[in-house]
């Protein structure tokens, strides 16, 4: 197989502090009602969570991946895909409680309905988080997301010991607000994350050019990428703006779309690709992925976002 060009340096690794899910699915006619019995038509258990899906995404963008979590010893096959995608699994651990998992319900039209237990997610504790990066250098990235517990100790930890911190705050709660956002190098969010961050109304949206001295004056040093589904993804750094609009593709499932982005725009931008290039390399890979069903599986190869001609 031929290298990608954006997989050809060699660059720093990068630490992600992140959720496994095990996604238990179940096709139904509806979803289910109060006090309702209802027989599934089909059932899949596969790898999620916005964590392993930005593993994922990472190392098929070309990173040297080492995820940081915790599931429980039973799910050990699904978890492989993880180590199946190239993910470094020195970081990862069993524990005895329950893997984090979910019980999605998908109707005939599509809709679906969530159950979210965090389970060994929510199980690493203040204490033991120097361990998790242990073979940490300054200068390399740690990326986060929202789905695990001591994601606050875990900014001020990796900050303390000059790590670059890329951080995605989803699922967006209104603790968020309280983290040391301004310790971030890249933070990630969609228009309504945004929105709750800055205390803006989600209604109208916001133009972006009237996000920019917003985003300057709160968080002056960190690079803000803001992504806008089906319209496409923009970026907000040093007072600058840059958009990138989405491409015109044939929309089969927009799940994981977003950690897709995140993936491949963090590879271009750690290897020290232009912001542009960056964005544009992540709307792609994205373009590529909402083509296709499912969250892991759908994240494109490098040489596929290469070849990838609308
Ligand atoms: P999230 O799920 O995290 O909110 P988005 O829905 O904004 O993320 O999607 C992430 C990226 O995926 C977008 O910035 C865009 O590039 C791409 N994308 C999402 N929806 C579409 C679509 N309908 N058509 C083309 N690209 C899309």
């Amino acid at each position: 197989m031929q290298l990608s060009r954006f997989t050809q340096t060699v660059v720093m690794p990068i630490y992600n502090y992140g959720s496994i899910n095990i996604d238990h699915v179940y096709r139904v006619p509806h979803l289910v009602r109060p006090g309702e019995t209802l027989s599934s038509q089909d059932y899949q258990q596969v790898l999620g969570g916005k964590g392993a899906n930005q593993s994922i995404a990472l190392a098929r963008a070309g990173s040297e991946v080492l995820h940081i979590g915790r599931y429980n010893l039973a799910d050990q096959a699904l978890v492989h895909t993880l180590i199946d995608a190239g993910v470094s699994p020195i970081y990862l651990a069993t524990v005895t409680e329950p893997s984090g998992h979910a019980i999605i319900q998908v109707d005939d039209q599509g809709e679906n309905s969530i159950i979210l237990y965090a389970g060994a997610n929510h199980s690493f504790t203040p204490d033991q988080l120097v361990c998790c990066l242990q073979t940490a250098q300054a200068g390399d990235w740690l990326l986060l997301q929202n789905e695990c517990s001591c994601t606050q100790e875990m900014i001020e930890l990796a900050a303390a010991r000059g790590l670059q911190l890329a951080f995605n705050p989803a699922p967006m709660q209104a603790a968020v607000k309280e983290l040391p956002l301004e310790r971030l190098a890249v933070l990630f969010v969609n228009q309504v994350e945004v929105c709750q961050l800055l205390d803006l109304p989600l209604e109208p949206p916001p133009a972006l050019a009237d996000l920019v001295a917003l985003l300057q004056t709160r968080w002056p040093t960190t690079l803000v990428v803001i992504t806008l589904g089906a319209q496409g993804a923009a970026s907000i750094y040093q007072g600058q703006l840059e958009f990138v609009p989405a491409l015109p593709v044939q929309v089969v499932d927009t799940t994981g779309a977003g950690d897709t982005f995140t993936g491949y725009f963090l590879h271009a931008w750690m290897q020290g690709q232009p912001l542009r290039t960056a964005l544009e390399r992540a709307v792609k890979a994205s373009a590529l992925c909402v083509q296709r069903v499912g969250a892991s599986s759908s994240i494109p190869y490098a040489a596929e976002v290469d070849a990838f001609e609308q």
